[in-house]
């Protein structure tokens, strides 16, 4: 190996979405990387040419870059292209072949199967080992798996021994002469000099065989970790079928970056601090500077969206208030008031699950002048009950009417309603019941003096007017 400093890789195949199992692959390799001083290289293994779309190429770079992993800093290199080093693939076959590594076999895919099927094996038989086959059309070309034990390193797991007798003579080269993902994916690690591969543990069968193959491409093999999958509830391998997988998605229904990287990489890792700090909630510095390889744990991670969730509310709630704006914006209509919606921002944040849970929070406040919310029915039945509720509402009608410039401000909103509530008995939860369905339309919202206060007096009063109107309505004879 010529480079001394590590070089790491995260070498996904384009699908087309980028899938959060993938996204966890790369935070390890990139925190790795980072804190080595080495390297991290992307490689798009896209010689499935099914798969070689250059917008999936864009999608994986845009979302490596949304969970921190930029292609500015100084550790990425890439994107390198499978695709570009077809010729490479063929020719380090051919040396194979040419070394004795590798041998030419005529039998079709059923022959073999039934060749299996008579002789009680479970696979290739290594029927055209000396029968000196040259290359032609139709010929596979297989990799002669020598006898013994092959032991992969692996920093997960330890040593892993795979006997060689279990491992069929595997095919590098198809009928047609295109390469399989195996040889592939050997030669350009190590064209890219990859001195750590770092990856999900279906993997790990593939691995005693690209460890001969370097061996007998006559490279040192690199050091191997393989990372328990994630699953679901169910305990089932996260599938595109069956789960929601796609970063992107979560993107877009406003989790944010920060949240996504740090639940991910404490799937099946704990920080060292976490238990003295009592939270999961760290920063990307201190996981980049704490994550051991070693310290994963060999059982497969549960992917829980409601732990995701829970870190995005915190991550939300300890936002500065100028980025939650910025990160928020994308999810607000565009037709409403920034500076509206900032003045009620500081009282949501704290209760955002995710960002596009905003509008749904405060939509009552942009309907325009003149315009009543739409009701919650059950709300207002409940708030409109008590006996006190429809006289307490006039009072603080007209108390909120007689405030004067400057006097509309939350502080002076609530003590008013208080001075109104007192002949009535009620606690302050109670009384601000009826006022809050008129003025917002529910019965759970932001506190709702910040809110009136955002709304105005104008407003505030003519909604709360309205409603003294509904309730007359509602009490009028059929
Ligand atoms: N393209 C392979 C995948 O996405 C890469 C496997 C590897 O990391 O070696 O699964």
């Amino acid at each position: 190996m010529t480079s001394t400093r590590p070089r790491f890789r995260f070498a996904p195949s384009p699908t087309g979405s980028f899938h959060v199992g993938g996204a966890r692959t790369a935070l390890h390799n990139w925190a790795l990387a980072r804190r080595s001083g080495g390297t991290f290289v992307l490689r798009i293994e896209d010689t499935d040419e099914a798969r070689n779309r250059p917008e999936w190429t864009q999608g994986i770079i845009d979302a490596l870059a949304w969970i921190g992993i930029s292609a500015d800093d100084a550790h990425f290199e890439g994107p390198h292209f499978q695709s570009e080093n077809a010729d490479a693939h063929v020719a380090a076959a051919h040396r194979l072949f040419e070394s004795g590594a590798a041998y030419y076999c005529d039998l079709t895919g059923q022959e073999v199967q039934d060749r299996a099927k008579e002789l009680g094996l479970t696979g290739y038989d290594g029927y055209s080992r000396d029968r000196g086959l040259e290359a032609a059309p139709g010929r596979v070309l297989r990799f002669r798996v020598p006898d013994g034990t092959t032991v992969v390193s692996d920093g997960v797991r330890g040593d892993v021994s795979f006997e060689n007798e279990t491992i069929e003579d595997f095919v590098l080269l198809r009928g047609n002469g295109t390469p399989m993902f195996l040889l592939a994916n050997v030669v350009d690690d190590i064209k890219m000099e990859i001195t750590d591969v770092v990856r999900a543990e279906e993997h790990l069968p593939n691995t005693p065989k690209q460890q001969m193959l370097w061996e007998a491409l006559g490279a040192t093999p690199p050091r191997w970790a393989h990372v328990p999958v994630l699953v679901n509830e169910q305990r089932k391998k996260l599938s595109k079928r069956r789960d929601k997988v796609a970063l992107e998605s979560y993107r877009d229904e406003g989790i944010l970056p920060g949240a996504m990287v740090n639940y991910l990489m404490t799937l099946g890792w704990t920080p060292p601090g976490a238990e003295a700090a009592g939270s999961e909630i760290f920063t990307w510095a201190e996981m980049e500077a704490d994550f051991d390889l070693a310290d994963v744990t060999l059982s497969p991670a549960f992917f829980d969206v409601r732990k995701l969730v829970a870190f995005n509310k915190q991550y939300i709630k300890n936002l500065p208030l100028d980025e939650f704006l910025a990160a928020v914006d994308a999810e607000l209509p565009v037709d409403w008031d920034r500076r509206r919606f900032a003045s009620i921002a500081p009282h949501i944040m704290e209760r955002l699950e995710r960002l596009g849970d905003a509008p749904g929070l405060v939509d009552f406040l942009f309907l325009g002048d003149g315009v009543d919310p739409e009701l919650d029915h059950d709300a207002w039945a409940k708030a409109s009950a008590p006996d006190w509720a429809a006289p307490l509402l006039d009072d603080v009608i007209e108390a909120y009417s007689a405030l004067g410039d400057g006097e509309w401000t939350h502080e002076t909103l609530k003590a008013a309603m208080e001075t109104a509530m007192g002949p009535y008995e009620v606690k302050l939860g109670k009384a601000q019941a009826l006022p809050r369905v008129a003025v917002t339309g529910r019965a759970v919202g932001p506190p709702l003096f910040e809110a009136m206060e955002t709304l105005g007096q104008i407003e505030t009063i003519r909604r709360m007017r309205s409603a003294v109107t509904r309730l007359g309505e509602s009490s009028a004879p059929d």
